[in-house]
């Protein structure tokens, strides 16, 4: 097994329990750091919205319905028992989000002590050389063997399974492993790209907002036309360079790039309605009737850049009101980019699901298995990758 990360160390402890012979090999010295990081330190380890009925809800890939088999069989409820058995102490914050209350370090220990009770060899660091498959003649009992070249020495084995991981975050041990492997052996690759990323929005087009930087708050996100359309509620930040926060992470997912990203700021409020009634009734300026529906920094900016609106509300034009309406409630910028690997949570794409069996996570290629985020299949913010990890390594840990 390759890459001792989320996937792989639950698939080799899984394996190793059901008595098979586990050598799991890392090119890191600190394994899992992806775990350590995640959930700001305390991990948001699975989600329990999830819906077992249609978990494709909360993925993309090329082919949404993929997943569904390994997630239907392995449920956040399975996970959340392991972690009780093991004593880690847990607590929901946010749409059914569990993070750890005390470090993700407990997560790591779980799995470490998982992969000990199924006598799991573990080699780290250790760097991989070339990998070749030998067919067996007919009638063997595997298809062939795979002989890998380490640093550590050749290994021989029937089954490779891959467990490497994106390319997100490159200073902790990413690769482009799992991709390359998948390429050599004649299996599709859907073009990784950073997602879970904060969006810039280059040059001068940015300069009047930049000043917003810090500012968070509740919006609604959506971009992408008829059948393409997404949309989420959730808090978005201003940033120097553009925008981040939940709302952007989960939207920069669905992002294409050249298109534009549409924003309420103030969802569920009528702006429009809410300004024309401030006008029959107060003498306050606009700004500060803004301010009463979105945060006065938001409300300073928007009326700053119009003359027409720096003025009392009862002495505003109506068409100057709407037009203020309509950019609170229909805020239209095109992202000039992402802040790419460097800040991105996972990587979408990956091995095509074309070329993988949902119920056993093996290629095209006898006895070579791909599991986690190598995988195309990329989950929403929110403890929806890690159950990824843990079901597809449960999926093929069954079926070795
Ligand atoms: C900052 C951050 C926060 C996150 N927070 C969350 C969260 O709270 N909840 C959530 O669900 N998801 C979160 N994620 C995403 C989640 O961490 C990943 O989706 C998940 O770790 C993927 O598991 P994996 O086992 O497929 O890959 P990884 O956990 O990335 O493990 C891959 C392993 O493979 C090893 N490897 C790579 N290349 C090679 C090679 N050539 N040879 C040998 N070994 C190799 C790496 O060293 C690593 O140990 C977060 C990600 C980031 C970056």
């Amino acid at each position: 097994m390759v890459g001792a990360g989320a996937a792989g160390l639950f698939c080799a402890a899984l394996a190793g329990q059901r008595g098979l012979k586990v050598l799991l090999v890392d090119h890191s010295e600190k394994i899992a750091e992806k775990i350590r990081i995640s959930g700001g330190g305390r991990a948001n380890f699975t989600n329990r919205d999830l819906d077992v009925r249609a978990p494709q809800r909360h993925f993309i890939g090329d082919n949404p319905n993929f997943c569904r088999s390994a997630l239907s069989r392995y449920a956040p409820q399975q996970f959340i028992e392991l972690v009780q058995k093991h004593g880690i102490a847990f607590h929901e914050k946010h749409k059914g989000q569990l993070f750890c209350d005390g470090s993700s370090q407990q997560i790591i220990d779980m799995l470490l002590a998982e992969c000990d009770a199924g006598s799991v060899t573990r080699w780290q660091p250790c760097k991989l050389g070339s990998i070749a498959f030998s067919a067996s003649d007919a009638g063997g009992a595997s298809a062939g063997s795979y002989r890998i070249n380490s640093d550590r020495g050749p290994v021989e084995t029937p089954r490779l399974v891959v467990a490497t991981g994106g390319l997100s975050i490159p200073q902790i041990g990413a690769s482009d492993f799992g991709y390359r492997l998948a390429e050599q052996f004649g299996l599709r690759v859907v073009t990784p790209r950073p997602a879970l990323v904060p969006l810039t929005f280059g040059g001068e087009a940015w300069a009047p907002y930049a000043e917003l930087a810090g500012l968070a708050l509740p919006v609604r996100i959506e971009t992408g036309a008829k059948k393409e359309k997404m949309a989420f509620l959730e808090d978005l930040l201003f940033t120097h360079r553009g925008l981040s926060g939940p709302a952007v992470l989960q939207i920069s997912s669905y992002w294409k790039p050249g298109s534009p990203l549409t924003l309420d700021f103030a969802p569920g409020v009528n702006v429009a309605e809410a300004l024309g009634e401030a006008k029959l009734r107060s003498k306050k300026r606009i700004a500060n009737e803004l301010a009463a529906l979105v945060p006065s920094r938001l409300a300073d900016a928007w009326v700053g850049q119009d003359p027409a609106l720096q003025r009392p509300v009862n002495e505003a034009a109506d068409k100057a009101l709407a037009a203020l309406s309509e950019r609170i409630a229909r805020w239209q910028i095109a992202p000039s980019g992402t802040e790419g690997y460097k800040k991105a949570e996972v990587t979408a794409g990956g091995v095509d699901t074309r070329d993988l069996s949902s119920q056993t996570m093996e290629s095209k290629q006898p006895g070579l298995y791909f599991i986690g985020e190598v995988v195309d299949v990329t989950g929403w913010l929110g403890g929806y990758n890690f159950q990824w990890a843990w079901a597809s390594a449960y999926a093929c840990a069954t079926a070795l």
